[in-house]
């Protein structure tokens, strides 16, 4: 049976309060976040129900939350994987200057690692799909196993240019259509790959087989180059959306869906002390039945198509097949 993952890339309630990067916590002081309680304990549940395990990608600067901390540690001790989310989701990381890139890394490297008892995070991802090969130089000096970030798809661009036509003028200056890794977003590799800073889409793939490289595992496409997570959940039909999922699973090597905790957050319950406006982000008003629904959909389709693993399984397999020893 053909390997997957359900990959999580935990954007907590501030993500989408402060954009650009995290700013204060009056929130986070005056009230939980729901990501870590009521919505975490959703998909727990589910996982637990269907017996599988979830890679979560965690934000260094949530963790620093005592309560929080214990949650995520909770979660390693039941077999689901703690990855790196960078430290403060500075969404355009990527571009900015190594120095920056590696201390986003590193601070929440080192964080994680102590909630977790001295266990280090295998894998990352970068806010918003942003990355360069000074972000894969710093991962590779941090000894992580794999990345996860690249997004192989034309619709990036899009998605940039739409986000910056809707933010307000401080936000909006720092949003680039085009970022660094423009050219990884239309031609590069669809397929895992072996990563370098000198080789970071696998356009030309000529270092591999280097030892100063790592796996990428870039974000799962359909025909013709789209880019596919759970967020089509909530454009498409319900039967659309498995159409578009079972193409998935079938098109890619190593297949894994990417879901947030927008995906079921509860827009009657979870938004109490948070700003009514959180409700105009995309999906965030959408009911908790209806997402509950189209979350179940997930699990019976990729649990029954797949056997369901972390993503530093995934990454493991894909290491083996890209060295030849499978
Ligand atoms: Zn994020």
């Amino acid at each position: 049976m053909k390997k997957a993952a359900l990959n999580i890339n935990f954007d907590s309630l501030r993500t989408i309060i402060y954009q650009k990067s995290y700013g204060d916590d009056q929130y986070l002081e005056k009230v939980d976040d729901p990501c870590f309680f009521a919505i975490l304990d959703r998909f727990v549940k589910l996982a637990e129900k269907y017996g599988v395990p979830l890679s979560f990608y965690m934000i260094g600067k949530d963790l620093e939350n005592t309560k929080v901390a214990d949650r995520v540690l909770h979660l390693s001790k039941s077999g689901h994987e703690i990855g790196n989310h960078s430290y403060s989701h500075i969404s355009n990381l990527g571009d900015l200057p190594y120095s920056k890139i590696e201390q986003e890394i590193y601070k929440a490297h080192l964080i994680i690692t102590d909630v977790l008892n001295g266990r280090t995070p295998d894998g990352f991802i970068a806010p918003a799909w942003s990355t360069s090969r000074n972000l894969i130089k710093a991962l590779i000096k941090f000894g992580y196993a794999y990345d996860t970030t690249l997004f192989p798809s034309f619709i990036m661009p899009l998605i940039q240019l739409r986000l910056k036509l809707a933010s307000d003028q401080g936000y909006k200056k720092s949003i680039s259509v085009f970022r660094k890794d423009i050219w990884g977003n239309l031609l590069g590799s669809r397929k895992p790959f072996l990563a370098s800073p000198r080789n970071p889409w696998n356009i030309v793939p000529f270092s591999r087989g280097n030892n100063r490289d790592i796996m990428c595992l870039p974000l799962p496409t359909i025909w013709p180059r789209i880019g596919m997570w759970h967020s089509w959940a909530f454009k498409k039909s319900k039967a659309e959306y498995e159409k578009m999922l079972r193409r998935a699973i079938r098109a890619n090597t190593a297949f894994y869906l990417l879901m947030h905790p927008a995906d079921l957050f509860c827009p009657e319950t979870d938004i109490r002390g948070f700003p009514e406006s959180l409700l105009g982000f995309d999906r965030m008003s959408v009911p908790l039945k209806d997402k509950m629904e189209r979350m179940k959909l997930v699990f019976d389709v990729i649990c029954s198509e797949c056997d369901v693993v972390t993503m530093k399984e995934l990454a493991e397999n894909q290491m083996a097949e890209c060295r030849g020893l499978k």
